[in-house]
């Protein structure tokens, strides 16, 4: 088998700064944009961002329609919902606002509508048939509202695939928004349990970049266009993960409890962005590959600060909650970038010895999990060990993120890691 050689380093344009969001007009005009969608979901759809982009827009004499049904969870019915009104509307450009549900469902219907094919077509495989999108999509630009997802620098968007009962996405080059518009303006009304989510997802992002299998030992693809999105831990990733990391763990339990405070919360909106060009070029592994069945086998759990009567459990908290078990695991494959990442998070780590990272980088993430309220492990949101095995099922055909785990994670690893995680503290 050859191993890989080379990586490549992708990612969007960004502005950043308080007010930003009034210039999209002027951003989406320069793209010699006449006609665009713009994509919320229904909490926002009369929110103050999403006023100032419609204005902006207007202003600039450009046609602005706004789809604000995008789902808070897309499954493949509200995806297809969101192509069919972009194959509609005829739209020469498209705008996000809003979290990652957002920015994934437009994504999803500026690829549909630019190259028409069936939902499965462009899907990762083994669920979808993963065919390379064939050129570039109509000008995207994202205006998140969360800070977390990270989704306005990746081309990736993420759905459940309602009749599997599965996670999955479609991952390609193509789908990057061309500008992400970082405007801490926008994030000021987030309640503190989704502040908590989306900080801690974005950590994850970036610990997950920098521990996954690196780039060179990935297998080479056959050709340089089926170079996989995400690449392995690589030195460009490790430069903006490192620092999300830093500004993350500095900052969140300050946004958590007084979220007018501006200052921190601007550094974690960009910590946000820098966690996504870390992760959106080296990937994310287990945590993220164990999340996805746990968010997609809600029963009642649901969290609070989230829409009432809606069961669910975040994309960050399912992440997070599998994230300690994860870390124990693979720091076998190096330890030493597993204490970098504990020292990263502030911890003393001069007088650690190898075969204790595991340990030292998981107590920092329960650590701040506890401070920022999170529940404790899989059991706290409803889960049990007769859970398991329909977990590890649902982590298998992970591929994209599960390959990128620096140990090869087999179903009995998995197994034992769902049940590691059921109480963590
Ligand atoms: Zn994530």
């Amino acid at each position: 088998m050859n191993l890989e050689t080379a990586f490549t380093m992708d990612t969007s344009s960004i502005k950043y700064g308080r007010g930003a969001t009034r210039e999209i007009g002027c951003d989406m005009e320069e793209q010699g944009c006449r006609r665009v969608m713009v994509v919320t979901d229904p909490h926002l759809g009369n929110s103050a961002p999403v006023a100032v982009t419609l204005e902006a827009l207007r202003g600039r004499g450009i046609d602005a329609v706004l789809f604000d049904r995008s789902s808070v969870e897309p499954t493949d019915v509200s995806f297809k919902e969101a192509i069919a009104f972009a194959v509609d509307g005829r739209f020469d450009g498209y705008v996000a606002v809003g979290g990652g549900s957002s920015m994934d469902t437009c994504k999803a219907a500026n690829l549909y509508a630019t190259h028409p094919a069936d939902l499965m077509t462009y899907v990762n495989p083994p669920i979808g048939n993963g065919t390379p999108v064939p050129g570039p999509l109509k000008p995207m630009m994202a205006i998140p509202t969360t800070a977390g997802t990270g989704s306005e620098t990746t081309g990736v968007a993420i759905f459940d695939y309602l009749e599997m009962g599965a996670k999955t996405g479609i991952a390609s080059r193509a789908l990057r928004p061309i500008r992400g518009i970082i405007d801490p303006d926008n994030t000021r009304t987030l309640p503190k349990m989704v502040a908590a989510c989306t900080g801690l997802d974005q950590l994850a992002h970036a610990l997950e970049a920098l521990t996954a299998l690196p780039y060179h030992q990935r297998p080479a693809p056959d050709h340089p266009r089926l170079r996989p999105a995400y690449q392995g831990a690589n030195p460009i990733s490790h430069v903006w993960a490192s620092r999300a990391v830093e500004m993350i763990s500095r900052n969140l339990m300050k946004v958590v409890e007084n979220p007018d405070d501006d200052d921190a919360r601007g550094e974690v909106l960009l910590a946000a962005t820098y966690a996504g060009i870390g992760f959106g070029n080296g990937g994310v592994h287990l945590a993220h590959g164990m999340s996805y069945p746990v968010s997609g086998m809600v029963r009642d759990y649901v969290p609070e600060g989230y829409p009432p009567g809606h069961a669910l459990v975040p994309h960050g908290m399912a992440v997070c909650l599998n994230a300690p078990a994860v870390f124990r695991f693979t720091a076998q494959a190096d330890p030493e970038i597993h204490l970098y990442c504990a020292r990263l998070m502030g911890h003393d780590v001069s007088r650690a010895k190898p075969k204790d990272a595991g340990d030292i980088l998981a107590s920092a993430v329960i650590d701040l999990m506890r401070r920022v309220g999170m529940p404790n492990g899989l059991k706290a949101v409803g889960f049990g060990p007769q859970d398991v095995d329909k977990l590890v099922e649902g982590t298998l055909p992970q591929h994209r993120v599960t390959k990128l785990s620096p140990r090869p994670a087999g179903p009995e690893d998995l197994r034992r890691l769902f049940l590691d995680s059921m109480t963590l503290w």
